[in-house]
C-alpha cells in the first residue's frame, strides 16, 4: 500500500505597509503557480507586526491586486496582528531558557559606543544589512531603567552554546525543489536580534518562524533580500522546537540602475500599472512567468 503523502504547503507573506510592486507580483506568482504544479496549497499571510507602518487600506490593496493577478488562496487569512499571544507564549519559552534579555540601549546608545570604539582606528562588526552589531547585553546595565521602553533581544551566544552543533538550512535550485543542497546557518552574523521591538510585539524574524509552523508551511519560495535573515530564523527554529521548511530564494526585479524595487516608488506598483491598462498577462510577461 502506498503511503499518503501531505501536499506541500506554500505561502506568500507581504506586509500591508505600501503597495503591492512587480517584485510582489512575481513572488507571488511564482508561489501560487509552483503550488499549483506540485499539487500543494497556497496560503496568504498578511505580516503587519509593525503596527506603525501597517494600514487597512494597504491590507485591502493587496487582497484586490493578488486576486486581480488570478491568484486564489486559501481562507481564513492569517493576520499576524491577530495572534500576539502566539509570539508571547515562545516568548516565554526563550525566557524560561535565559537567552533572551531586556535592551534599553537607544539607537543613539548604540551609534556613541560603535563610534567611541571606532575612533580608535579599529572597525566595529557589522550585520550583513550592514548595521553595526549590537554591542551586547553587558552595555545594558547602566542604561536600564524601570519604565523605561525597551527591546527584548536574543543572547547570541547563549543560544549558540544551548544549540552546541552547527545548523543547516535546505535551500533548493529552483521553485520546483527539485535539487536541495544544505546551506549552513550563521546567525552570529546579526549578533543579539530583536524578537520584541519597543513599538510592535513580535519581531519579523520572531513572527515568521511562528507562523510558517502553526501553518504547516513546508516550502517557502521568497526573494534573495531575505537569504541571510534565514541564518536566524533557522536558529530560533531550533530553540523552538519548530518543524524546519525547505527555502528557494529567488532573484529579485530590479529598476533600471539595477536596484531592487521599493514600496516608495510607485511608478512600478501593479495598481498604477493596472490603472495604465495593463492586464495581468503582462505583469505576468513582465516578470518572466507566462502561461500560468
Ligand atoms: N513580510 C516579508 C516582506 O514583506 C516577507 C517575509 C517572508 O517571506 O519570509 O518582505
Amino acid at each position: 500500500m502506498a503511503l499518503k503523502t501531505s501536499p506541500p504547503v506554500f505561502r506568500f507573506a507581504p506586509s500591508p505597509n505600501g503597495l503591492l510592486h512587480l517584485g510582489h507580483a512575481y513572488s507571488a506568482l511564482l508561489n501560487f503557480d509552483t503550488a499549483k504544479a506540485l499539487g500543494g496549497r497556497f496560503l496568504l499571510r498578511i505580516e503587519d507586526t509593525d503596527l506603525t507602518r501597517a494600514r487597512p487600506e494597504f491590507e485591502q490593496a493587496i487582497f484586490d491586486d493578488l486576486q486581480w493577478l488570478g491568484i486564489k488562496w486559501e481562507e481564513p487569512v492569517r493576520r499576524q496582528s491577530d495572534h500576539f499571544a502566539d509570539y508571547q507564549s515562545a516568548m516565554g519559552k526563550l525566557e524560561a531558557e535565559g537567552i533572551v534579555y531586556r535592551s534599553y540601549l537607544t539607537r543613539s546608545d548604540i551609534k556613541r559606543i560603535v563610534e567611541a570604539y571606532e575612533a580608535k582606528g579599529c572597525l566595529w562588526p557589522r550585520d550583513p544589512d550592514g548595521a553595526p552589531h549590537f554591542p551586547g547585553r553587558q552595555h545594558e546595565e547602566q542604561n536600564a531603567h524601570d519604565g523605561d521602553s525597551y527591546t527584548v533581544r536574543l543572547d547570541i551566544d547563549a543560544a549558540l552554546r544551548k544549540v552546541g552543533r552547527n545548523l543547516f538550512w535546505q535551500e533548493a535550485s529552483d521553485n520546483h525543489f527539485s535539487k536541495v543542497t544544505n546551506v549552513m546557518a550563521e546567525p552570529a552574523k546579526w549578533s543579539d536580534i530583536i524578537l520584541v521591538r519597543r513599538d510592535a510585539p513580535a519581531s519579523y524574524n520572531l513572527a515568521v518562524v511562528i507562523d510558517d509552523a502553526i501553518q504547516g508551511v513546508t516550502h517557502i519560495v521568497r526573494g534573495k533580500d531575505i537569504y541571510e535573515a534565514t541564518s536566524v530564523q533557522r536558529l530560533l527554529q531550533e530553540l523552538l522546537g519548530l518543524p524546519q521548511p525547505a527555502y528557494y530564494h529567488h532573484s529579485l526585479i530590479c529598476d533600471d540602475n539595477g536596484r531592487k524595487l521599493s514600496k516608495s516608488r510607485d511608478d512600478t506598483s501593479l495598481a498604477s500599472l493596472r490603472a495604465g491598462g495593463a492586464t495581468p498577462d503582462d505583469i505576468r510577461a513582465l516578470v518572466g512567468l507566462t502561461g500560468g
